[in-house]
């Protein structure tokens, strides 16, 4: 069964006379446990009709560059060989998405689209729908909770999220049951060869001042089902007491496959839940109460992705001390290339330069030193969410946006008022030194190099 809560019509249409179901896949780039496309499979197989699944890959997204493009294409790569063995007609193309779709739609006798939150896929979705004219249906998968179960309005930290959330929580953790394609029709559409990620990279002619694709991390379901595996068998245990540990790294490493939906989050809140392990709570209170307070901030701030999102009480005091001396300044480009007098904060730019991921607990550190080391407030939140769109594979996610808004004061309480940072939360060196092996964080990431 999938909820009712998880079921938006969001076009009528006028009639159901197409020859195939369509399911525009976007925000979930998989096959396994995604709702969007077990909807479809369930529409196509009440009306008999085969299933046509379409994937657009413009080559102008907002702060993409060949880093995230080749981690998506890579899962894309797969998602598109299980579709054609499970008997769909995959339609990939090169092309902007929100134009592309609305050509197939024209023969489909429903339309499927998988619910994100950000304000492009958003957009996408609301100019596709209004150019169609059969019946349009969202799905909402990438959350445990639906994002307008768990609350109708912005919340304002993780503990007034948090008890609405565990209200429902187990209501929705539980197991999606799939469907077989019964019609398995073969059409007539077109689809580009997704086997060579790297090719297709190359064809989309990506702007050359990009960062360049990383090593560490590939991407891909099965890929993503490893590191799930590895994570629960070796690191779970000990994630409620050494995840925020940089110097030992105990997190799950997901983020990247979870912001292209390449891991599905109930299937992996489940597994999780089930390994019944000291970690298991640490990790669903970050993975669900976290995850879907960004997700709750993006879909009901429409300024989430500027200072002006920032609570009031945190403005007036950032703003009350914009003209404290500060002891250093760095340029964009000093920052961007890791050139700062801290060895710690160097390590951990150079980390994101260098892997496309920083270690968590280093990004509050590393936000909060780029308020203190900033000409004003508001360039230095521009400069954070910038940095981190640009070099993070899981930047632009709605926990981008979350994050580096928490380092100015979102999602927290007023602190002891203090130069600069006024009454937002202060981190200092110290604090690493004192609480972690922070030197082997540096050897970590200086192995790295090698
Ligand atoms: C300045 C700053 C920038 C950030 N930028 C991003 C970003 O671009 N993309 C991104 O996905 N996350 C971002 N985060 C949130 C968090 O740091 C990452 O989600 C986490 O480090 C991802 O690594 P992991 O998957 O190994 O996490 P784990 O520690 O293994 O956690 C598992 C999952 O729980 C969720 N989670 C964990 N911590 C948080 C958190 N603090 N807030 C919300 N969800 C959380 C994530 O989905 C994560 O993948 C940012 C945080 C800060 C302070």
């Amino acid at each position: 069964m999938i909820d009712d809560e998880r079921i938006e019509i969001i076009h009528q249409g006028y009639g159901s006379s197409g020859s195939y179901v369509l399911y525009w896949m976007q925000a979930a780039q998989r096959i396994s446990c995604n709702h969007a496309l077990e909807y479809a499979i369930r529409e196509a197989n009440r009306r008999n009709l085969p299933l046509v699944v379409y994937f657009g890959v413009c080559n102008d997204f907002p702060e993409a560059g060949p880093r995230h493009y080749r981690f998506m294409l890579e899962g894309l790569s797969e998602t598109l060989a299980g579709l054609k063995a499970m008997g769909a007609n995959p339609v990939f193309k090169l092309e902007p998405p929100e134009k592309g779709v609305v050509k197939l739609a024209a023969q489909a006798a429903l339309t499927v689209f998988d619910k994100a939150y950000t304000a492009i896929q958003r957009n996408w979705r609301k100019q596709a729908a209004a150019s169609m004219d059969c019946l349009v249906v969202e799905v909402e998968g990438e959350v445990i909770v639906p994002v307008r179960t768990a609350s109708h309005k912005e919340e304002y930290a993780a503990a007034t999220l948090r008890p609405r959330i565990n209200r429902v929580r187990d209501r929705f953790l539980r197991k999606l049951d799939v469907s077989e394609l019964k019609n398995t029709q073969k059409l007539d559409w077109e689809c580009e060869d997704f086997s060579d990620p790297d090719a297709i990279l190359q064809r989309l002619e990506l702007k050359s001042d990009s960062p360049a694709t990383v090593d560490f991390y590939h991407g891909g379901t099965s890929r993503a089902n490893k590191r799930l595996d590895e994570f629960i068998e070796h690191k779970l245990d000990f994630f409620a007491d050494k995840r925020n540990d940089p110097a030992t790294d105990y997190c799950s490493g997901l983020s990247p496959y979870l912001h292209f939906g390449q891991i599905s989050p109930l299937a992996t809140a489940l597994r999780v839940q089930h390994a019944d392990s000291p970690g298991t709570e640490a990790f669903l209170e970050e993975f669900i109460v976290r995850r879907e307070l960004a997700v709750n901030f993006v879909y009901f701030n429409p300024a989430y992705d500027s200072y002006s999102c920032l609570p009031t009480w945190a403005r007036l005091s950032l703003e009350e001390h914009a003209s404290d001396p500060r002891e250093y300044i760095y340029s964009a480009e000093e920052l961007e290339h890791a050139r700062t007098h801290d060895p710690y904060w160097n390590a951990a730019q150079s980390e994101m330069l260098i892997t496309g991921k920083m270690h968590g607990y280093m990004r509050m550190y590393w936000g909060k030193k780029i308020l203190e080391w900033t000409r004003s407030p508001e360039q230095a939140y521009q400069l954070a969410l910038h940095l981190n769109n640009k070099y993070e594979l899981d930047g632009r996610d709605p926990n981008a946006f979350a994050g580096v808004a928490w380092c100015f004061g979102k999602h927290d309480r007023p602190w002891k008022e203090r130069d600069i940072f006024g009454k937002i939360r202060y981190m200092n060196d110290n604090g690493l030194k004192r609480k972690f092996d922070i030197e082997a964080y540096i050897h970590r990431v200086n192995a790295l190099r090698m």
